[in-house]
């Protein structure tokens, strides 16, 4: 062990929770020791689409967006199922607005409002089908970061060089509906969107403070006092090497999820979780440091969940990647083992993770876990998926066959279940519904589908009748975990008896989710860690303060 390091705050991970929680506690005059695990900075929150749901935003409100407070809580609560607390939840509420105006009073971070982006439940009470609860980021000059630049970690579905909003607006097109000379200015000074321009804000903001994040220090073991407080952490270096870093005020965890131990997903996690979009860096350490000490945990069945399919990616080899809007379009249906629908497939990501743990009790088996994604010829070339679209040049990771019967034979799925499936489809697309589940019917279904029918059912509709066939087999994933120790509204651990565990905080996915199961709208998971590291961040200030008194 060498000499241990002295601070007021110590924050561990530099994903949106961290780095929020580092810059208010700088900015509140606390010397901020900021680590983090991997080689580079930025966690899932720079592989994301860097959109921000936060309810009663200002400049939402100033767009004319017509929210208050009594109805997002209705919106939530009604979607709770008894898994959402009070308490963290209405701190979120009224604490995400003030997070993100004093962000930009404070320091150089900058947001603008994200308008037309439905919420994810947009017909549900207090649901808002024009959106208008999201933000994001403006594109961010990566030139302006000087060094930092090439330390940020950059992920394969979304490499940042468009905003999400040009992406959703464009309805999902692949260049995000961006002109080649704008792709050309952008370059000049190496301006990114997304999770990529949030982090650039969050790095920026932290580095003017004088926040330098020290990379490749993992944290591994919480320090207590006699009285059992908190008084900082034991960090081991690539090397193996170790020091204390000591926290009068407190250490935040924001070192994300648990996806990827697989050890602590089979003891916490309800159902099927076969696969992750995360950095691999979240393997639940923060988790086991809070459980170490007794913290009380909560909503640990619970993920974001996204259906995933494997795709192999130039430079990257097998990657999971997403499938979004690419389930919502016309020409494609998803199948279950059985040759069977058995969803809305256009159904926001999270919810639909639910169809994924569905037990039939008889054969006491996840019917539809794994699920096939099945489209045509048409789909393949007008929409693509994972940015294939040439069917003269069908990837390994694709089935295709000229019929149906045949396609259903290398799926190893009943041919007339799946012919007989399809063809209620198309009967059922061709007078314009979906009477079995429902798609379409969802502002939106319509909205992530095929924008050239506007917000029409077709942009969703579409009949599976152009040989060749296709199918790619869906996994259950998630974005990450949203179970871990409790806290209070202002960010503080609690242990096993409820009462404050001094001295440790949590936030962003290593905390129990002010969201139980629910995914509130685009932006949902951002918007609560980021208000938590807020929270967080001066909580532990306040307490380094009142320890220097
Ligand atoms: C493609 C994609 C698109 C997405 N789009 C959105 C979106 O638009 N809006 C939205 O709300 N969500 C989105 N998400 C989800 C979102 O990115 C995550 O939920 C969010 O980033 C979690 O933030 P976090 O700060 O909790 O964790 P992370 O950003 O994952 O950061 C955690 C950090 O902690 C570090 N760490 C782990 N263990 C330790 C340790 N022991 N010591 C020190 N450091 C440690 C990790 O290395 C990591 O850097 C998306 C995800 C993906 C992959």
């Amino acid at each position: 062990m060498t000499d241990p390091q002295e601070y007021d705050v110590v924050v561990l991970g530099t994903g949106a929770a961290g780095l929020v929680a580092a810059i208010r506690a700088a900015r509140e005059g606390a010397r901020v020791g900021l680590f983090e695990k991997s080689e580079q900075v930025g966690g899932t929150t720079a592989w994301s689409g860097g959109m921000v749901w936060v309810p009663l935003n200002a400049k939402g409100l100033a767009a004319g967006v017509d929210d208050d407070r009594e109805t997002v809580l209705g919106y939530l609560r009604g979607l709770s199922h008894g898994m959402m607390l009070d308490e963290t939840l209405e701190a979120f509420i009224d604490n995400g607005h003030r997070m993100l105006e004093w962000l930009e009073q404070e320091t150089a971070f900058r947001y603008q409002p994200v308008l037309g982006f439905p919420d994810y439940h947009p017909e549900h009470p207090g649901g808002l089908p024009d959106g208008g609860r999201s933000v994001e980021c403006p594109l961010f000059a990566y030139a302006d970061l000087g060094d930092w630049a090439d330390r940020v970690t950059r992920g394969y579905q979304i490499d940042g060089t468009f905003l999400m909003s040009e992406s959703s607006m464009a309805r999902n097109r692949p260049d995000g509906g961006v002109s080649p000379e704008e792709y050309a200015r952008r370059a000049v000074r190496d301006e990114r969107g997304a999770g990529q321009a949030l982090i650039g804000w969050l790095l920026r903001a932290a580095l003017d403070l004088g926040v330098e994040p020290v990379t490749g220090a993992r944290a591994v073991r919480l320090v207590t006092g006699t009285d059992g407080a908190v008084t900082g952490v034991t960090i081991e270096r690539l090397d193996g090497s170790t020091f204390e870093a000591r926290a009068t005020g407190g250490v935040v965890l924001a070192t994300g999820g648990f996806e990827h131990d697989e050890d602590l997903k089979r003891s916490f996690i309800r159902g099927p979780l076969t696969r992750t979009v995360s950095v691999p860096t979240n393997t639940g350490d923060g988790l086991v440091m809070a459980m170490r000490l007794g913290a009380s945990l909560g909503n640990m069945r619970e993920a974001w969940w996204v259906p995933t399919i494997d795709v192999e990616k130039a430079g990257w080899g097998t990657v999971v990647w997403q499938v979004n809007g690419e389930r919502s379009r016309p020409h494609c249906i998803m199948v279950n083992g059985d040759g069977g629908r058995f969803t809305d497939e256009a159904a926001n990501y999270n919810a639909f993770g639910n169809a994924f743990h569905v037990v039939d009790v008889a054969r006491f088996a996840y019917v539809n876990h794994p699920a096939w994604m099945v489209f045509d010829t048409h789909y393949l070339t007008r929409y693509g998926l994972a940015h294939h679209k040439d069917p003269g040049n069908v990837p390994a990771w694709m089935l295709s066959a000229d019929t149906v019967a045949e396609l259903a034979g290398a799926m190893g799925v009943h041919a007339g279940a799946l012919e007989a499936t399809v063809a209620r489809w198309n009967s059922n697309v061709a007078d314009g519904h979906d009477p079995d589940f429902q798609r379409g019917v969802s502002v939106n279904d319509r909205f992530w589908g095929d924008a050239a029918f506007g917000m029409d059912v077709a942009a969703t509709l579409g009949p599976l009748d152009t040989p060749p066939y296709y199918a790619v087999q869906v996994h259950s994933g998630c974005l990450g975990t949203k179970g871990g120790p409790r806290t209070d509204g202002v960010g503080r651990v609690l242990d096993v008896d409820g009462d404050v565990l001094a001295g440790l905080y949590a936030a962003g996915n290593v905390m129990a989710s002010p969201m139980g199961m629910t995914y509130g709208g685009h932006g949902g998971t951002l918007g609560p860690a980021m208000t938590y590291g807020w929270l967080a961040g001066h909580d532990a200030a306040e307490r380094a303060r009142a320890a220097r008194a």
